[in-house]
């Protein structure tokens, strides 16, 4: 495509932001090339973990309020997905198990339980069931909670590609943009120029924002997981742990994640932190003990100062847009990430939570910097 032949909106990163947001300019009647340096999926959405699970209910604000907003519409927005591509994305609303560790955490989630009579809308409950009804070992009992659902990535990610190439997007993948400017994508196959241009490159957002938010404020965490075939039946639910996620999929197979590294020398490479965390699993939940592993995998989640997505136009333009810091819960925030940018691109003020915003992420930055006044 040359400069000449002008798109509506580019969207830049086949992941889950860049498939969601490219969806919801299309319910808005727009027209939407999307570009990617690889396949779409070929960066931290291509994982085979897949949960999509709330924040407890307490200490409630925007931020847990936006995102259990979007849980709750998940069920829908992928059942859309599905019918548009002809694919299954692996969507299931199982809930989810969280064992609990003391006594005082019992104590804590019987608080949660309350608070989510009023916090959580119906039919969506956080209980906590008799010990002897659980189907795995746990001496304070454990959480089960009836929001949580699962996808599965890589056939989520083809599927939403499928939805875009049948609604009429067009697709460039294996091409790499280069740098952004006002109404202009400089890329591997050309210059494009668009009306809009919306930044959803996962980690890839440093380079080509660095130049609009005066700094480059993103971080990579690394993160392993893993494909497995059980060697018994395990819960139809997730179950999560202190930082453990085991995550059933139809197929039979299930995901089990994930480590959270700051510092790494192989970005993509998985080592022995993964056969700790497998050897986790396997303690937590005797199906996984001698389980078969069907993938080790790697990726980096797209961290911006603040752990919440950073969205918004780029300081100072008023065509370039960016979606990033999807960081650990991209699939579970897209469907309103995307409502968003669509909303942004189209000159509108969407309801958003303030910690949301480019200009408080870049403050997070401000605030770490400053030094003591006293
Ligand atoms: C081990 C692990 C487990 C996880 N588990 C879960 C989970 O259970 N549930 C959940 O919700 N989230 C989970 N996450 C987080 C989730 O994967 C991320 O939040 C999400 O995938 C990020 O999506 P993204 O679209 O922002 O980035 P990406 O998926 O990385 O997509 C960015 C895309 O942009 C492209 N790109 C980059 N630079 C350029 C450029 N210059 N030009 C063109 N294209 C470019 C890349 O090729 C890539 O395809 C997990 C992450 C990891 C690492």
């Amino acid at each position: 495509m040359g400069k000449s032949e002008a798109a509506d909106i580019l969207v830049v990163g086949g992941g889950i932001f860049g498939l969601a947001c490219a969806h919801a300019c299309l319910d808005r009647g727009r027209h939407v090339t999307l570009i990617d340096a690889g396949p779409t999926g070929g960066g931290a959405s291509g994982g085979p973990v897949g949960a999509l699970s709330p924040h407890p209910p307490d200490r409630w604000n925007e931020k847990k309020a936006a995102q259990l907003r979007a849980l709750a519409g998940a069920e829908a927005w992928w059942g859309r997905i599905a019918r548009l591509s002809g694919r299954d994305p692996g969507y299931g609303r199982v809930g989810r198990y969280i064992p609990l560790a003391s006594e005082a955490a019992r104590a804590r989630a019987e608080a949660h339980a309350r608070n989510a009579v009023d916090l959580w809308p119906a039919p969506f409950r956080w209980t906590l069931p008799p010990r002897d009804a659980l189907s795995f070992e746990a001496p304070h009992g454990a959480v089960f909670e009836t929001l949580s659902a699962r996808i599965d990535p890589p056939r989520a990610i083809a599927a939403l590609t499928d939805a875009l190439a049948a609604r009429g997007a067009r697709l460039l993948t294996g091409h790499r943009v280069l740098g952004v400017a006002e109404g202009v994508a400089e890329t591997e196959a050309g210059a494009i120029a668009a009306r809009a241009i919306l930044l959803a490159p996962g980690t890839g957002a440093g380079p080509l924002a660095a130049r609009f938010l005066g700094c480059d404020p993103f971080q990579a965490v690394k993160g392993q997981a893993a494909r497995v075939i059980p060697s018994a039946p395990l819960p139809a639910a997730l179950v999560y742990a202190d930082g453990l996620y085991v995550v059933p999929h139809a197929d039979g197979t299930a995901g089990i994640g994930a480590t959270a590294e700051n510092a790494y020398a192989e970005p993509l490479g998985t080592d022995a932190r993964l056969d700790d965390l497998l050897a986790r699993a396997a303690a937590l939940l005797p199906g996984l003990a001698g389980a078969e592993v069907v993938r080790r995998w790697a990726g980096l989640r797209p961290r911006g100062p603040r752990p919440e997505p950073m969205l918004g136009a780029l300081p100072g333009s008023e065509t370039l847009f960016l979606a990033a810091g999807a960081f650990r819960t991209g699939f579970g925030m897209a469907p309103l990430v995307g409502e968003i940018l669509a909303a942004l691109v189209a000159g509108e003020a969407p309801l958003m939570p303030p910690g949301f915003s480019i200009a408080e992420h870049l403050a997070r930055i401000a605030a770490t910097r400053r030094p003591e006044s006293n």
